[in-house]
């Protein structure tokens, strides 16, 4: 279930059963524990089974997966990062799994991806192809801009937002307040475009307030 793209574990060796998953049948992988009954497995192993059950695979104890809090014990996580590994790219064997990390920086068979792939290059590879791929590619020249429009961008729909929120609360306000003043006069007025409207004219108002209010026809210029 638990299965690492990146290496494969070296298990002949584990003689210690504590160190294994009753899901995966592997060693841990960020392994999880539910305080109520003790049990642990790792965490995406546990994730998957409470997508179809609420009970303890193992004691069939009622459960939610917030039951479940990462093991911090050091001398428990030690043991896991000595377990050897190899290394499903360059078939290198005996890596500590703690040491791993480091050693897919230097592994030089991995296959790493353009640093531009959050911008949609497709581009995969050898660590030693990357270089002559970085200097052709043409979304590594645009990837600042396009990062920093998707800023502003994103900054902005959050502005349109707030101001659509209290745009739509002080409508809402204002809505039984000046319902009354709309009565007498039977008018609408659009505090934007400084037109009066009546209710006929204009069946799409967001509110009936003649004093100080935005037309639907104002909304939709600016908003859409
Ligand atoms: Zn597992
Ligand atoms: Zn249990
Ligand atoms: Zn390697
Ligand atoms: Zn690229
Ligand atoms: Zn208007
Ligand atoms: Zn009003």
């Amino acid at each position: 279930m638990a299965i690492n793209i990146d290496w494969e574990h070296m298990t002949e060796n584990i003689v210690d059963e504590e160190l294994f998953c009753p899901i995966c049948t592997d060693p841990f992988e960020e392994p999880v524990c539910a305080n109520k009954c003790g049990h642990t497995f790792c965490r995406k192993c546990i994730i998957k089974t409470f997508r179809i059950t609420s009970q303890c695979p193992t004691c069939r104890h009622t459960l939610t997966i917030d039951d479940f809090h990462p093991i911090t014990t050091r001398p428990f996580l030690n043991q896991l990062n000595k377990i050897l590994v190899k290394c499903k790219w360059c078939s290198q064997s005996n890596i500590q799994r703690g040491d791993f990390k480091d050693h897919i920086k230097t592994c030089t068979k991995t296959i790493i991806s353009c640093p531009a792939a959050n911008i949609n290059c497709d581009w995969k590879g050898q660590p030693d192809q990357m270089q002559g791929h970085v200097e052709v590619c043409p979304l590594v020249k645009i990837q600042p801009t396009i990062v920093e429009l998707k800023t502003i961008v994103k900054q902005q729909s959050g502005q349109i937002r707030f101001l659509y929120t209290i745009f739509k609360k002080t409508s809402e306000h204002h809505k039984e307040v000046c319902k009354e003043a709309y009565i007498k006069t039977g008018l609408i007025y659009c505090d934007v475009c400084k037109k009066q409207f009546t209710i006929n004219e204009h069946k799409e108002w967001l509110h009936f307030c003649p004093e100080a209010d935005i037309c639907f026809n104002c909304v939709k210029k600016y908003f859409t």
